[in-house]
């Protein structure tokens, strides 16, 4: 089965570009608050860092969702398209002095801190304008998401986050600064986690800090446990909408909350991954000694993720009904790793056959750059076009 596209509305449109499906998006917004709202005091953020495209952000805003930004240029984004900046956590290794006096200007709801060094240069920087600051602590749970290794954020041994041992210390500093308010602790363990199991561990984890913390009379208001649901690939169309309902009821069982604590999500890849697609122009077909490849003109400049993490994205041949063949998908850029797919299954494909890369909604038109000197790719929602 292939995706359901405006095939004759993308003819006069320069390829590659994105195109995201509203439609999908906002019954993907409507089904993650049905499910969280089932769950007293969860509340749902959106990552901006999965896709930032500004009509995307407007739908996701008016389904009340709030934001993580993880940079000042997020920030921005989020305020532009706006977002209330009461709604928005600052995650972060790196955060800039000017991107932490943003984020004071504007009383964001929360800094996630990873270190002292950063903790204390919040104080300072708080303190010059007479405010204070919220703080959580990004606190590294050393839980193993199983998933690819270039995005499990959650061991030990990890630029992110503080290690669980100096936990009660940095929260005993912060106490002690006059311009910061320690208001919670916030986790992120990876992404692309379909395996249950590993959430569950991540609340196992946090119910041990929390009794940990309650002996030393450590009050927590906000728990973030971040993102991490992933997508089917494999399925952009028998599993359109990720399972929300598996996520939040794994956390309403599995973490203590204690009365009050709100619960907080950083969602991302599960929000708009599945409703976006990009769409590429077959250049040429290329007979090799026993290969057929299909040259497109996308390239890793525009979705890298099959470069990067040797994702898999499902390509659909949405210009021919024809008997499928085996192709190679590759692009024009001048590097060996810009291949799509090796071996894959299109239905017959020729010069200006138009190509669907799938569930490329997240981590796709974000990531795009201008090596080559490529132009950047647009992104469109089916009511623009
Ligand atoms: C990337 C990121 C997220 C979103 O992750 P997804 O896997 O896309 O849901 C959430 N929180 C933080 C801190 C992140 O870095």
């Amino acid at each position: 089965m292939k995706g359901n596209f405006p095939v004759e509305k993308f003819q006069d449109i320069r390829t590659p570009f994105y195109y995201y499906d509203t439609e999908l998006l906002r019954t993907t917004l409507r089904t993650i608050n049905e499910e969280a709202g089932r769950h007293e005091n969860f509340v749902v953020h959106y990552a901006v860092k999965a896709n930032a495209n500004p009509t995307l952000l407007r739908i996701i805003r008016e389904a009340g969702l709030g934001v993580d930004c993880v940079s000042g240029g997020e920030i921005e984004a989020a305020m532009k398209a706006g977002f209330n900046p009461s709604g928005i956590v600052y995650a972060g290794v790196g955060k800039s002095d000017w991107e932490i006096n943003l984020g004071l200007d504007n009383n964001i709801f929360c800094f996630n801190v990873e270190s002292l060094a950063e903790l204390e240069v919040i104080n300072e920087l708080a303190a010059a304008k007479g405010k204070k600051a919220n703080v959580a602590f990004r606190i590294n749970p050393n839980v193993g998401a199983h998933t690819h290794a270039n995005i499990t954020t959650g061991l030990a041994e990890n630029k992110f986050g503080i290690a669980m041992r100096d936990m009660v210390p940095v929260i005993r500093k912060a106490e002690e600064m006059a311009n910061v308010e320690f208001v919670g602790l916030h986790f992120h363990i990876g992404s692309q986690i379909l395996d249950m199991g590993d959430f569950i561990a991540l609340c196992n984890r946090i119910n041990d800090l929390q009794e940990e913390l309650e002996r030393e009379h450590i009050k927590v208001e906000n728990i973030n446990v971040g993102g991490g649901l992933g997508i089917d690939y494999e399925h952009p169309n028998r599993v359109p909408v990720p399972d929300f309902k598996a996520l939040f009821d794994t956390y309403g069982r599995h973490l203590r909350l204690r009365p009050g604590q709100k619960l907080h999500f950083e969602l991302g890849r599960s929000v708009v991954g599945q409703c976006g697609s990009l769409i590429t122009r077959t250049l040429y077909i290329k007979q090799g000694e026993v290969k057929k490849f299909a040259i497109v003109d996308a390239g890793m400049t525009d979705l890298i993720r099959p470069a990067l993490y040797q994702a898999y994205h499902k390509i659909e041949n949405i210009s021919s009904d024809e008997a499928p063949e085996t192709y190679d998908v590759v692009g024009p850029i001048c590097e060996s790793s810009d291949v799509f797919a090796k071996q894959i299954e299109l239905n017959k494909t020729r010069r200006g056959d138009l190509i669907a890369m799938r569930s490329a909604g997240a981590y796709g038109e974000i990531m795009a750059s201008q090596y080559n000197c490529r132009q950047l790719p647009k992104g469109y929602t089916d009511e623009e076009l």
